[in-house]
């Protein structure tokens, strides 16, 4: 079995949780395999490698693979925070959930000119990574790609998002 192939025999699917009908992807048994969670790093990052000076990882499994390709790549980090978190966020953007709003902040540490790769984990509706392009476009940085660990295409993320990088699709 190929490094890869074994880190996603590692996502875990919780049935029902957080609510009734949804099948929640776990990856915390991923991330505590020490060859696995370098293999998928390697993953996110092969397609950009080179072409990012920053990664932004969104709240909270985001923040843990964009710490990871941060360093792998030695390139900055961008934390993109649920609202409130922040001391000072230079911008914000609200978007639609299932059954209420959720809004996601950030700063404008950045220099001008850098360019940004976007992660996070999962790739569900799209809503949340749609969110996170707005918010890049309004402090004015340039996205040069969006990487998730996982897709789940009957979702239909991808028609809203645009092109997405996935190492694995369920
Ligand atoms: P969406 O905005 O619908 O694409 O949802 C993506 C966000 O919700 C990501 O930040 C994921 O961490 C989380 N998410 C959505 N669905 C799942 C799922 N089935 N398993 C794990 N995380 C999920």
């Amino acid at each position: 079995m190929s490094s890869l192939a074994y880190a996603e025999s590692l996502i875990r699917t919780i049935p029902d949780y957080p609510e009734p009908g949804i099948a929640f992807r776990d990856i915390t048994p991923l991330l505590a395999d020490a060859g696995a969670l370098r293999a998928v790093i390697d993953a996110l990052i092969e397609p950009f490698a080179g072409e990012f000076d920053v990664v932004a990882g969104i709240e909270a499994r985001g923040f843990l693979l964009a710490g990871a390709i941060a360093i792998a790549a030695g390139v900055g980090l961008v934390p993109i925070r649920k609202a409130g978190k922040l001391p000072r966020p230079a911008a914000s953007v609200s978007y639609a959930l299932e059954y209420a709003e959720a809004t996601i902040e950030a700063h404008d540490d950045v220099a001008p000119g850098a360019r940004m790769l976007l992660v996070d984990d999962v790739l569900a509706t799209g809503g949340t990574l749609v969110a996170a392009h707005r918010l890049a476009a309004k402090l004015a940085i340039t996205v040069v790609g969006t990487a998730v660990l996982m897709e789940l295409p009957a979702l239909g993320g991808r028609t809203q998002v645009g092109d997405v990088h996935a190492v694995f699709t369920a």
